[in-house]
Order: structure tokens, then C-alpha cells, then sequence
């Protein structure tokens, strides 16, 4: 295709710079399932600004509320002070989230980010508890901030900070360290930390790792872990900035294993529009913060909140629920037709609800097939530590017709990557 000029990103943008380089054009618009470049080119979007577009670029009805927000000159920024927009976004999350799941928490605004809501989880674990140490999982992803990279388990990232990364153990995650049992790890370790300061102040992981490569925890093992968690007084937080907000079939990834978090965290697709917005979920007896003790200039964004509130309306009934583990099954169920095509690469289907993947071992392999996906209109990511997994995350609103689209450009790429 054309070459498009990105000389200035090239000139100005920090070398750290990473999707303008995977994705080299410049998008101007975007709509539901579809974003358009510069020239006018269209591509089908399986990225969703990394699940931070559950409901598609630019839905109609936030649009018209955020609109209709900003005609009537409603307050945008207001640090924390209450306003209208904020109390019916608490009323709506109050009424169509937590009362129907029976989940009683306090709800925190940490500041705009999914870092923000890990940051605030792990300080505010420490404190109530008085302990130093988090545990988390290999493979994980929290976040970049020095708190949260310290819980992920990714050496590239965690080199990012170039210095040793404390107060913090990992351990296998599920069965995804073969011939280790995590939950007797995890079990060991907690009965010889038993001497009331040394144990770890909270457990962190995500049900389904995202950035780790689409690795699912069994709910069998969920329930394990907060039992184990329960027995030695140790706080379970749950990550659920990526595989929260529906990504995984449910409005939260924990709700199939029936466990109840101390603390969970939610971003990205919170806000429903792409607007920065992060939450933090806190069982009541640990919301020990006093006034001021944590705070931030964008905790809770009108704009975030406004669109966020009209997000939830998706949530009213089972629909959009059933709807999401449909195609995700019919996702599924083309990933493994493909994976069997070109059987010869070996590729492995994983994920749950739509949020799939396939994995691939040879080396680079993942890369080059979401490098042909986007020559032809294609866009996704991979993720894994060696960036083996072509990772697929559509909207959640998307279409059949976009599925199908999107899953034949996919296996187009497959060939072609493997010529
Ligand atoms: N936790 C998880 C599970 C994530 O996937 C991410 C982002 N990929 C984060 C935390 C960090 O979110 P943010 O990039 O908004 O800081």
C-alpha cells in the first residue's frame, strides 16, 4: 500500500513508542467495529484499544448523552467534589451491577488508568493488613507503574524500571507451569510465612491473563485460591481491567467460579466510550482510607462517568451476556477450524467468552500473522512472553457479519505467514 508519512512521529515520539509501530498509519475515524486511516482505508478493529472498547469506537447512544452533556455545560472536571453525573453512575453501578450480583463493596476512584486501580489495590492491602509482600502469578500483567510492575510477570517490562522490583513473589499460574502444583505452592507458602508479619498482605491475579497470552484459570482453582487466601487471613484482589466489563461472557471474570474478592479492580472498557476511567472495588471493612489519604487530581472524570452510566444500560438484562458467550463460541469454533487448516504450525485455541487466542510455538510466527492481518485490514495484537499468541479481542457489539469478516482475513494471514 502507499507509504503513509509518519515522519513526525518518528522525529518527535519517544523511542518507546510500540502500536504506532505495529500498526504504521495514521486513523482518522472510527465506528462500532471498523476505524479508517488517513487514506481512507478501512480495518476491522480485533483489538479494541486493548479491551478498553467492549461496546465499539463511538456508540451512538454515549455519544448523543456525552453530547447532550457537553450542550448543557455540565461540570467536566471536578476533582472528586460530587456532582450529578458522578451520582448516577454510583446509583446505576449500585442498581444494574452490584445489588442483582448480591456484591457489597465501597466503591474508590484511584485515578483514570488500570495501573491507577492496581496502585491503589496493593497500597490499600498493605495498610489494612500491615504487610509488606504481594503475591502474584507468573506471567501476569498489572500495570507499569513501579507498584503494579512489581506484581507483573514480565522480565522485558520489569527491565523497563532498571532496578530490582520488591515486596513481591510470584507463583505458577494454574496449570500453566506444567508439573507444578500452584496450589500446593501457594499453600506452602503461606503456612511457612504464618508468623503473623511475614505473611504476604494480598494475592493478586486475573481469571483469564490477557497480556500473558490468554491464559484461563480454572474455576476450580479460583475457589481454591480464595480459600486458601481465606485460611491464612491474606486479601484476594482481583484484576479484572482487562477481563472484566463483559471481555469474558460475564460483567465480572470471577462471577462462573462464584468467589467474592476483597478488592477488584476495574478500567479500560469501564467508561464504556475509551475515556480514561478506573475504579476500585472495596469490601467495606477495609475502606480504611481517611479523607485525603489517597488522592488525585482525575479521579473520576465527569465525561468517563456520563458515558460509563449510559455503558450500563448493556448490563439490564442477560441479553448482551448470552449474546457475548454466543459468539464467542462461534469464535472459538473458527479459531480451532483454522488452527486444524494449517495444522502444520501447531497453533493451540484458548480463552473464554470473546476473549480468544491462538498460540503458536514456532518463534515469530504470532507476529507475522498479525503483521499480514494487517495488510489486509486486519487489526490485532499478540501477547505472551515471546508474543506467541495472535490475541483476538473484538468489540463486544460487533456483528456476525464483522466476525466472519474479520476470522477469514485471519486465516488468510495464517497462510500467508506460513509460506
Ligand atoms: N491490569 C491488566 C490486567 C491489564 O491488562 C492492564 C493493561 N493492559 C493493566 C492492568 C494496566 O492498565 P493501564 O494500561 O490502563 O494502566
Amino acid at each position: 500500500s502507499e507509504k503513509t508519512d509518519m515522519s513526525i512521529f518518528e522525529q518527535l515520539e519517544s523511542e518507546v513508542r510500540s502500536y504506532c509501530r505495529s500498526f504504521p498509519t495514521v486513523f482518522e475515524k472510527a465506528k462500532g467495529y471498523k476505524l479508517w486511516d488517513r487514506e481512507g482505508r478501512e480495518y476491522i478493529d480485533f483489538f479494541a484499544g486493548a479491551g478498553a472498547l467492549n461496546y465499539g469506537h463511538n456508540n451512538s447512544r454515549m455519544k448523543e448523552k456525552l453530547i447532550e452533556y457537553l450542550s448543557s455545560d455540565g461540570v467536566i472536571h471536578s476533582l472528586d467534589m460530587a456532582t450529578s453525573a458522578k451520582e448516577s453512575f454510583l446509583r446505576r453501578f449500585h442498581d444494574v451491577i452490584l445489588k442483582p450480583r448480591n456484591l457489597e463493596y465501597k466503591v474508590m476512584f484511584p485515578g483514570p488508568t488500570g495501573t491507577n486501580t492496581v496502585e491503589s489495590a496493593l497500597k490499600l492491602a498493605r495498610k489494612v493488613t500491615g504487610r509488606d509482600t504481594v503475591v502474584s502469578f507468573t506471567r501476569a500483567f498489572h500495570g507499569m507503574t513501579l507498584g503494579s510492575l512489581a506484581v507483573t510477570g514480565n522480565a522485558f517490562k520489569r527491565k523497563g524500571a532498571g532496578i530490582p522490583l520488591t515486596h513481591s513473589v510470584s507463583l505458577p499460574y494454574d496449570q500453566y507451569d506444567e508439573h507444578v502444583d500452584s496450589l500446593t505452592l501457594l499453600e506452602r507458602y503461606l503456612e511457612d510465612k504464618g508468623s503473623g508479619m511475614d505473611l504476604p498482605a494480598a494475592v493478586i491475579l486475573e481469571t483469564v491473563q490477557g497480556e500473558g497470552g490468554i491464559n484461563v484459570a480454572s474455576s476450580e482453582w479460583l475457589k481454591q485460591v480464595e480459600q486458601i487466601c481465606r485460611r491464612h487471613g491474606v486479601l484476594l484482589i482481583v484484576d479484572d481491567v482487562q477481563a472484566g466489563c463483559g471481555r469474558t461472557g460475564t460483567y465480572f471474570s470471577f462471577e462462573p467460579a462464584g468467589i467474592k474478592p476483597d478488592i477488584v479492580c476495574l478500567s479500560k472498557s469501564l467508561s464504556g466510550y475509551g475515556l480514561p476511567f478506573a475504579i476500585t472495588l472495596i469490601r467495606p471493612d477495609l475502606d480504611e482510607w481517611g479523607p485525603g489519604e489517597h488522592n488525585g487530581t482525575f479521579r473520576g472524570h465527569n465525561l468517563a462517568f456520563v458515558a460509563a452510566t449510559e455503558a450500563l444500560n448493556f448490563w439490564e438484562t442477560d441479553d448482551f451476556a448470552k449474546e457475548i458467550q454466543r459468539k464467542g463460541e462461534k469464535v472459538r469454533t473458527n479459531l480451532e477450524r483454522i488452527a486444524e487448516k494449517h495444522s502444520s504450525q501447531n497453533g493451540e485455541v484458548r480463552g473464554r467468552g470473546l476473549m480468544l487466542g491462538i498460540s503458536f510455538p514456532q518463534e515469530g510466527f504470532a507476529e507475522e500473522v498479525c503483521k499480514e492481518a494487517f495488510k489486509r485490514g486486519l487489526i490485532m495484537e499478540t501477547a505472551g512472553p515471546d508474543s506467541e499468541v495472535a490475541k483476538l479481542l473484538p468489540p463486544l457489539t460487533i456483528d456476525d457479519e464483522g466476525l466472519e469478516k474479520g476470522l477469514s482475513i485471519l486465516d488468510e494471514s495464517v497462510e500467508a505467514a506460513s509460506r
